[in-house]
């Protein structure tokens, strides 16, 4: 089957219900997830934390449906993944997913705008419309101009804003960020989560990013840690909208990337929480 069913109307995008992973049998079994519950909502910014081996990877693999639980129930959209076809599991991915990783991932000998191109290439867009779409998105993450440019020709900051382009140019409703700064310095790091924070505030993006670093975290409102399959703890991250973008040594130029080449029309339903500040956007449009 090629459609994807409609989901039960359900009002958070994730739902995580005593999910467990276990790899190997008998005696070499890892039991790397053991009975997660985990409910995030529309326009959260989650980052997921915790020591290396706690299950981070694994748990963002399923929830990226790029991975099965061995037991419980991942409800993504009111939609129980458990009861779809491989088929309609790559679609959904397709659909609603994007993915950023600490690598870039660009195809290599590709320019700039071709790599962004990509997925709108597997959904069928016209030639015309796919490099409008592209241009139009790379410039939303300050890429104007850079189109034609190899990842090569590129920095490790300006690689991963085309990995971000790539992975939002289908409009996801939610973005998974496996240690995204992983490979960049602490400027170009920077720029990165004022870039993933502005996408969160002004586009309404779900972001649930892995990171092993505080300073990345306190951009997130919610952080969860994990801790030998289990999570250890829950909670709002320490700094608030406010303060997020203030943060010192945040060179002001990328402080809201989206205003760099004009503020970027937002498109679809605004599904922000009531509670969302809404200082990035005023500031970014002009109107205090
Ligand atoms: P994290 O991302 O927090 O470092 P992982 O989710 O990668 O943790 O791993 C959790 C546990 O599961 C670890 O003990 C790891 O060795 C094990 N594990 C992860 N992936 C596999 C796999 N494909 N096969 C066997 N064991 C795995
Ligand atoms: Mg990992």
């Amino acid at each position: 089957m090629n459609t994807i069913p409609a989901g039960q109307p359900n009002t958070l995008v994730i739902e995580l219900k005593n999910v467990s992973k276990v790899y190997g049998t008998g005696p070499a079994a890892t039991h790397a997830l053991r009975g997660i519950d985990l409910g995030i909502s529309p326009g959260e910014f989650v980052a997921v934390m915790g020591p290396s081996g706690s299950g981070k990877s694994t748990c963002m693999n399923i929830l990226g449906c790029l991975d099965t639980p061995t037991s419980g129930t991942y409800v993504f959209q009111g939609l129980d993944v458990g009861t779809l076809s491989r088929n309609q599991r790559a679609l959904l991915r397709r659909h609603a997913l994007g993915f950023v990783f600490q690598g870039f991932n660009l195809l290599n000998r590709t320019s700039a705008l071709e790599n962004v191109e990509l997925p709108l290439l597997y959904r069928g867009a016209s030639g015309g419309e796919r490099r409008a779409q592209a241009r139009q998105t790379l410039a939303a993450v300050g890429l104007t101009g850079w189109e034609s440019h190899t990842p090569g020709e590129l920095s490790g900051g300006q690689q991963q804003r085309v990995a971000i382009a790539r992975a939002i140019v289908c409009n996801p409703a939610v973005l998974f960020a496996d240690e995204p700064t992983g490979n960049l310095d602490s400027a170009m790091s920077l720029e990165i989560m004022a870039l993933l924070t502005a996408l969160n505030d002004e586009r309404g993006i779900t972001v649930i990013m892995v990171t092993h670093e505080r300073e990345m975290a306190r951009f997130a409102r919610r952080i969860v840690y994990f801790r030998d399959g289990r999570i250890d703890s829950d909670g709002l991250a320490r700094i608030i909208h406010e303060e997020r973008v203030n943060i010192p040594g945040l060179p002001e130029q990328h402080r809201f990337p989206l205003a760099a080449g004009g503020c970027v029309a937002m498109s679809g339903p605004d599904t922000r929480p009531a509670s969302r500040g809404r200082g990035a956007v005023s500031r970014c449009t002009g109107d205090a």
